[in-house]
Parts: structure tokens; C-alpha cells; sequence
């Protein structure tokens, strides 16, 4: 019998995508068929990137790598896991204060929608890494350069010209 097709969704702010965020889904990317990094587009608080300013660069950094696609989406994360016909969502847990919040988010998607999260544990190397850090940290000039991809530092150094490591 041949074994079903498992299409997973990513979704998040990504306001940068961080190192953190890629080795999720490095990770998560051979035991699904496909999957779909969304990128949230609904205000949120102390936003540094637009929506198409994230989406441009997860695509860039993404790009050639196979089975895995980006789309930006707005309101629910449910309702565009349905509408992709996403089997499940995945998300990344690096700490208890993680966990506390998205264990209720995973039950609180079960019962409004039947949908089933799958989590994959931070690793060693970025379990401490998040946007907000690394938001915080770039604007007060902090070189984040090896928490973050190229293209995204790239990026950080032109809003933030005082970033060290900018000549
Ligand atoms: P949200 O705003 O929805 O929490 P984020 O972009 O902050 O979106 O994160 C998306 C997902 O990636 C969340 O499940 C978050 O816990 C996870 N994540 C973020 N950073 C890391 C990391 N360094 N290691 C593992 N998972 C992470």
C-alpha cells in the first residue's frame, strides 16, 4: 500500500527569519512531502521587515531547495493550512515558555479546526535564538551575524547602518 502524501505548513512571523528557523525546517523537510513556510502578515508588535520583505528573503534563501515553498498569508493560520490542503502544522519548541504557549495553541487549532501540530525541539545550537533578539540586538548595533542568514544581515545593515561589521 502506498503511503499517503504529507503535506506540511510552517507558519510564523519570521521578522527575520533566523538560523533557528531554518534548521526547523532543514530538519522537518525530509519527514514531509512538502512544506509550506507562511509568513504571517497580520500587524504585529515592533515589526522590523514588511511582510513582502520577509517573504522575498525566506525565498531567496529557500530558493533550489526542494519541497519547500513560501507564501505570505493573512487571518487565521488555520484557515490557510485548509485552504492549502495541509495534513498538518509544524512548529519549532526551544524552551518551557514555548511549550506552554504552544500546547495551547495546538489544542486550541484541534478543536476549532481537526488539525494536528508536529513539533521539532530547537537544537543545541540555536535553541536561544529569536526574531525579537535578534531585532533588539541589530538596532542597538550587535553583530547577529552568525545567528542569521547572509541575505537577512545584508538587510540588517541597511536599516540599521550603525550594525557592527558595516563599513
Ligand atoms: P510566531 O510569531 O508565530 O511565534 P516566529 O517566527 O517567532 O512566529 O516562530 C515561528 C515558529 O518557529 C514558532 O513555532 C517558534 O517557536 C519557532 N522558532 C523560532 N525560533 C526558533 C529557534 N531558534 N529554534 C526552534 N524553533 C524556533
Amino acid at each position: 500500500m502506498q503511503r499517503k502524501f504529507i503535506r506540511a505548513v510552517f507558519p510564523g512571523s519570521f521578522d527575520p527569519i533566523t538560523n533557528g528557523h531554518l534548521d526547523v525546517i532543514s530538519r522537518a523537510r525530509v519527514l514531509f512531502d512538502e512544506l509550506i513556510v507562511a509568513v504571517g502578515t497580520s500587524p504585529i508588535k515592533n515589526a522590523l521587515f514588511t511582510p513582502d520583505e520577509r517573504v522575498e528573503m525566506i525565498k531567496q534563501i529557500l530558493a533550489g531547495t526542494p519541497r519547500v515553498s513560501v507564501e505570505a498569508f493573512d487571518g487565521l493560520m488555520v484557515d490557510f493550512a485548509k485552504q492549502k490542503k495541509a495534513d498538518l502544522i509544524l512548529r519549532g519548541i526551544r524552551s518551557l515558555t514555548d511549550f506552554h504557549y504552544e500546547f495551547r495553541l495546538a489544542m486550541t487549532n484541534r478543536a476549532v479546526a481537526g488539525i494536528e501540530t508536529v513539533f521539532i525541539m530547537a537544537s543545541a545550537e540555536y535553541g536561544f535564538t529569536s526574531s525579537t533578539l535578534i531585532r533588539e540586538v541589530a538596532s542597538l548595533g550587535g553583530d547577529v551575524s552568525n545567528l542569521i542568514p547572509d541575505i537577512v544581515n545584508e538587510k540588517l545593515k541597511e536599516r540599521f547602518p550603525k550594525l557592527k561589521g558595516n563599513s
